[in-house]
């Protein structure tokens, strides 16, 4: 990402809180500390390769806010994961766990580095280094990381057992979107993808839509887009177009999203669905451009994939009636004022894809107490709070008269000062906030 595009991003974040704080009940020096992340380690992480050759890639850690609890986020691996980027996914993730209302700050990591060129033991001997760089800076009680952009559960793993090691104890709960064996949680893989599903069904309630009559676009199909497109699809909706980075499906009368998933899953590509082997045969599909996707004549939009792909210069062509946001930042503020919002309603990222780490504090309180739940339990305790805390953001856009992102801001920004509240005073310059 260039330094440009890097310093508007956190700009960026800035401007919707201010937006936020004028329907929220915030103390203006409680809204000026959430403008600066509490802490940040930046740590250089030296590594063996196996040619023998030492190589020092850059690492981050932030720490945005733990006034409602720890701080809680992922750790990406991004050639160009900055420190700036890292810092504004931190302020993102406070306001996401205050608006399902998990006791969690936000926090987030990072490590520039393009995985796919290490070998798997380079990628462990990196992990486990970069947690002991951090490992002052983390832990059960004050920041737990998790999964992110091109991390996983096997990479989580690596660095609870090294951290685990270094405090000489084992921590399970000190990192979430861990393997099962190692304390994960079940529903942990799809909870991203369900949370924003369970979303999609309040608001199928409210409107009394029938899923056959509804068609849907969805943007990425990893994690978090193939898990809501499996479940929209056995309730009936039809996906009409799909894509990775490779590209695009477009198909009218909708895909049978399972053979879609086991294809692209066996070839690593959605561009096999249409044009090699057994599906294509039977499955006729044009193909369709990542830009062109957003712009389809579709009810409901899904974005899932990566962040500033709606901006000012193609949000005025958004015709999808619903916009569930699963990426991190798939909108710019600059295309929200863009939406014409009498059509459109956009479930911000905030709220939409919250349930990954809604699950991951359900991972997080399994670890602590040695008590592991059925996937049922799990589900049911998602689908409980996803649904209670959308019916919350709705009601709140319709008393405060405004959008359903600047809602959701604002109700976050509602507890987290309340917490500052709580405190006393002199915890706005610093002590615990
Ligand atoms: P993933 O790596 O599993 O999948 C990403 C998908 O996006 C892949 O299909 C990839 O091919 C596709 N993609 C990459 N570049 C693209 C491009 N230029 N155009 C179209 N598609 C492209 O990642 P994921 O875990 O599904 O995460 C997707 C998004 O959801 C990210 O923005 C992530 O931050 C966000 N998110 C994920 C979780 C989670 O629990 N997985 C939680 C919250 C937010």
């Amino acid at each position: 990402m260039a330094n440009d595009t890097e310093t508007n991003f956190f700009a960026d974040a800035l401007e919707r809180l201010d937006t936020a704080a004028a329907y929220a009940q915030i103390h203006d020096e409680a809204l000026e500390r959430l403008k600066y992340p509490k802490a940040s380690i930046n740590v250089s992480v030296p590594v063996r390769m196996d040619d023998g050759s030492l190589r020092i890639f850059q690492g981050y850690r932030v720490r945005h806010s733990d006034v409602r609890g720890p701080g809680k986020g992922g750790i990406r691996y991004h050639p160009e994961a900055t420190l700036d980027e890292v810092k504004t996914l931190s302020l993102w993730m406070t306001c996401k766990c205050a608006v399902v209302d998990i006791p969690f700050g936000g926090a987030k990591g990072g490590v520039m580095v393009n995985p796919k060129e290490l070998s798997r033991l380079e990628l462990e001997r990196l992990s486990r280094e970069f947690i002991s760089r951090i490992a002052e800076f983390i832990g059960p009680e004050t920041d737990i990381p998790a999964p992110d952009v091109y991390t996983n559960s096997m990479i989580m793993g690596w660095m609870m057992d090294e951290y685990s090691r270094i405090v000489g104890r084992r921590s399970p709960a000190v990192i979430t979107g861990k393997p099962i064996p190692l304390g994960g949680s079940l529903g942990r893989e799809t909870a991203t993808g369900r949370g924003g599903y369970i979303c999609l069904k309040e608001l199928e309630r409210r409107h009394g839509w029938s899923p056959e009559e509804m068609t849907v676009a969805i943007q990425g199909f990893g994690n978090a887009g193939q898990a809501v497109a499996r479940l929209l699809h056995a309730d009936g909706y039809r996906i009409v177009a799909l894509s990775d980075s490779q590209g695009g499906i477009h198909r009218k009368d909708g895909f049978d999203v399972p053979s879609v998933v086991r294809t692209k899953n066996e070839s690593r590509r959605l561009e096999a669905v249409y044009c090699d082997g057994s599906v294509c045969e039977t499955v006729e599909a044009d193909t369709i451009s990542n830009e062109d996707l957003l712009e389809l004549d579709v009810d409901i939009l899904i974005p899932a994939a990566l962040g500033n792909v709606i901006t000012e210069d193609n949000a005025g062509r958004v015709k999808a009636r619903t916009v569930l946001e699963l990426a991190n930042g798939p909108m710019t503020s600059k295309a929200d004022d863009q939406i014409d919002r009498s059509r459109t309603l956009v479930i911000p990222d905030i709220l939409g894809n919250a349930g990954g780490v809604t699950v991951s504090y359900y991972e997080w309180l399994q670890s602590r107490s040695g008590d592991y739940w059925t996937e049922e339990r799990v589900h049911e305790r998602l689908q409980a709070k996803m649904a209670t805390e959308f019916n919350r953001v709705y009601a709140a856009m319709e008393e405060r008269g405004t959008d359903m992102r600047t809602a959701a801001y604002a109700l976050a920004l509602d507890r987290i000062g309340a917490a500052v509240e709580s405190m006393g005073t002199s915890h706005y310059f610093g002590g615990g906030s």
